[in-house]
């Protein structure tokens, strides 16, 4: 077996409604590839390992945001280096909000972000009480994954632009939901291999293009950095019949219904 290291930031407080389910995903999809996948799990005051492979970060309350955001601020340098040397990085809502520059919380709070995404969030006021919930279907237009969609469910009261469309792209537009903002129907955020979406759900068991294409982006960059070419990258044993036919399920029932 191969190792491979996936580091979950933050998964104590920055995991709600199913993001685990991601890094199930990713586990048991790159066993099936071939590899050892080595869970490195970073909470406040844990030093970033020396070693990633992929990171990922799930959504969180802006509570959890504001309590985070300065150790994560701590670990900048070396994400933005990982990131900017290929590896890939899934984040989901309030993890997403954190790679950008900037995220006020719905009570006013500054969360400073370690500016991987050039975008900036602001929450609605709470008086306002509008949040962005619901199933949220996108056509993904992402460099080797063109004419895909990609399925989720969102939930979040921040409002995300991006403000610097040459440094980077959304991921698609939106077909049934919000996605970054009540006003624009696109979603997300996509800088090299580093991914913000929306999308909680879990997003990658629903979504098997999806999660293909980040774990080969994942493969692609180990093998350049470690020099090597015998890295397993053939998805033949992996049955994603399950997975499909729940992404085209879902797809049918939220587009039908709009
Ligand atoms: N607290 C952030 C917001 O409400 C992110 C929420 C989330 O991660 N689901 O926008």
């Amino acid at each position: 077996m191969f190792d491979f290291y996936l580091t979950h930031l933050y998964p104590i407080h920055m995991s709600i409604y199913g993001d685990m389910g991601n890094v199930i995903t990713l586990k048991r999809k790159l066993k099936t590839l071939g590899y050892n996948v080595i869970i490195q799990n970073v909470n406040p005051m844990d030093e970033l390992p020396i070693k990633t492979d992929f990171y990922f970060m799930g959504g969180g309350q802006d509570n959890d945001q504001y309590l985070i955001y300065k150790d994560l601020l701590n670990k900048k340098s070396k994400l933005i280096e990982d990131i900017e040397n290929g590896v890939p990085a899934l984040t989901i809502c309030g993890g997403y909000q954190l790679l950008g520059n900037k995220f006020i919380t719905g009570t006013g709070q500054l969360v400073e972000g370690i500016g991987i995404f050039p975008v900036e969030t602001k929450a609605m006021d709470a008086s306002v009480k509008s949040r962005c919930i619901g199933n949220i279907v996108v056509n993904v237009d992402i460099d080797g994954i063109q004419n895909t969609q990609m399925v989720g469910f969102e939930n979040h009261g921040g409002q995300t632009y991006i403000v610097d469309s040459t440094k980077a792209k959304p991921i698609g537009k939106v077909v049934v939901g919000y996605g970054n903002n009540f006003h624009e129907k696109l979603e997300g955020c996509v800088y090299k291999n580093a991914i913000g979406t929306y999308c909680h759900g879990s997003v990658l068991p629903k979504n098997p293009q999806f999660t293909n294409w980040l774990i080969t982006k994942a493969i692609q960059t180990k093998a350049i950095i470690e020099k090597r070419e015998d890295l397993p990258k053939s998805f033949s044993l992996v049955d994603d019949s399950i997975s499909q036919k729940t992404h085209q399920n879902l797809i049918k029932r939220w587009t039908n219904n709009h």
